[in-house]
């Protein structure tokens, strides 16, 4: 479901509004509060982030060919070094960086702070600046804890918090213990890949970063610029394992005004260029072996709801939701959605395969009634979901209050899947509210339950 809709021209009041409501963006992303750089949730400790991080890197290397070279390998890791001393929450990670031997350009961080970065990133990158901004967005990834954060919540899905308290840390092995858990530690894991959130985090230290150390903070965002533009099948890995949180560069050119008087970016070591020609000269790197996952794999579909729900308070409303699902609140309304569940289009829109979304919005004066209402607000999400289509609408009562339920078939986000929505409308105290459910077809009967007890969670003012 697609509910940010393209710029409206003047005479359609209604549908502007309504999509004024509806874009439910995480409009806080660069606020001051973000900048305290808080990793979210975790399980483990960050010694257990280490020892995650070994145990991974040596399953990621078992699989992934490393260039061998001592002078590019010093240049490289102490490049890496560096950065690290300028970023928040660094607590006693294990910080190594090493190069993979892949052309694709892509790299990636496990928790503890092992950080692989391919040689397609130094071969593509124009200079030093752009090569820090790719490793500072990855040191972001480790000091917020994102692997971890993320097994977490897939551990918190499957088993309750009392028991899950005891299950870390009884035997050696950390990996056979998360493999209960079906977190596997090789190439394409979870560690690697990122929800939005995360990335919008991972960003925002990875220029902080950058601006700390002297280089020209507007780097990072600069050269995912270039990747999308010069080498849109080379930089696939890359934004699967790393997607657009929407309007990269823009976010970022936000932030840096709100982290200190402008400088002048240094131009960076001569070693940058030796390193890169190095590498240019270098044998073509070996193709990825047969069985290793292709790039750019459809994402993989979400952990499932957890049974235990939390209240989100809204201006005037509240409403449940698992546990494990991100909230991203926006001006008047809210996504609620596992993670990976919202997507980024090619115009960088949002799109929600999975979750909800509450909003609000005032109908024309006329306009009261709930039929009519909810019909309005049809028009104004066809507009940027073409193939929407009314299944079954039926009436129900929300606290006592007359509400409409609207069943409806769309497009899924997600290539090739249709997706079943739930639109509920009812009258809140001077607006209208609009709770939407989203999942793709094949997936919507397993949330079922989940958006059921949502809905009779729903308190409205
Ligand atoms: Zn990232």
């Amino acid at each position: 479901m697609k509910t940010q809709v393209r710029e409206q021209k003047g005479k359609n009041y209604l549908a502007a509004l309504v999509l004024a409501v509806l874009v439910v963006l995480p409009s806080l992303a660069f606020a001051a509060e973000q900048l305290r750089f808080k990793p979210g949730f975790n399980l483990f400790s960050p010694q257990q982030d280490v020892q995650v991080g070994r145990e991974a890197s040596a399953e990621v290397e078992k699989q992934l060919p490393l260039v061998k070279d001592a002078q590019l390998e010093r240049y490289v890791s102490d490049l890496g070094r560096r950065l690290t001393q300028d970023a928040p929450n660094n607590a006693g990670y294990e910080w190594t960086f090493k190069v993979v031997n892949s052309q694709d350009i892509n790299a990636f961080a496990l928790p503890g702070g092992f950080i692989y970065v391919n040689r397609g990133v130094l071969e593509a990158a124009e200079d030093e600046a752009q090569l820090a901004g790719v490793m500072a967005h990855e040191i972001g990834h480790v000091v917020m804890r994102h692997g971890t954060h993320q097994a977490s919540q897939i551990m918190l899905a499957q088993v309750p918090l009392a028991i899950l308290g005891g299950v870390l840390g009884r035997s050696s092995s950390l990996s056979a213990q998360l493999a209960e858990f079906g977190i596997s530690f090789g190439v394409n894991s979870i560690f690697m890949k990122n929800s939005r959130s995360a990335e919008s985090q991972a960003d925002q230290i990875g220029t902080y970063i950058l601006y700390r150390d002297g280089y020209d903070p507007h780097a990072m965002a600069q050269f995912f610029g270039i990747i999308d533009k010069k080498y849109p099948q080379q930089g696939l890995q890359f934004l699967s394992d790393h997607p657009n949180p929407g309007n990269r560069v823009k976010k970022v050119d936000e932030l840096i005004p709100q982290l200190g008087p402008a400088k002048e970016g240094k131009p960076g070591s001569p070693e940058f260029q030796v390193a890169k020609k190095k590498l240019l000269a270098m044998p073509p790197a070996p193709k990825a072996k047969p069985g290793a996952a292709p790039a750019a794999s459809p994402p993989s579909p979400p952990p499932p709801p957890s049974s235990r729900l939390v209240k989100y308070q809204g201006e005037g409303f509240a409403i449940a939701h698992p546990d494990n699902w991100e909230v991203q609140k926006g001006q008047e309304g809210v996504t609620l959605a596992p993670p990976g569940g919202v997507l980024t289009g090619p115009q960088g829109e949002w799109a929600q395969a999975y979750g909800a979304s509450v909003s609000q919005y005032v109908p024309r004066k006329k306009g009261w009634g709930l039929i009519d209402a909810t019909q309005q607000l049809l028009d104004s999400l066809r507009q940027s979901n073409p193939n929407l289509r009314v299944v079954k609408q039926t009436s129900l009562k929300i606290k006592g209050r007359p509400a409409l339920s609207t069943l409806l078939e769309n497009d899924s986000p997600l290539p090739g899947q249709k997706e079943t929505d739930r639109l509920v409308t009812v009258r809140a105290k001077d607006a209208m509210l609009a709770v939407i459910f989203v999942a793709p077809q094949s997936a919507f009967e397993a949330y079922r339950p989940t958006f059921d007890a949502m809905l009779k969670s729903l308190e409205l003012r």
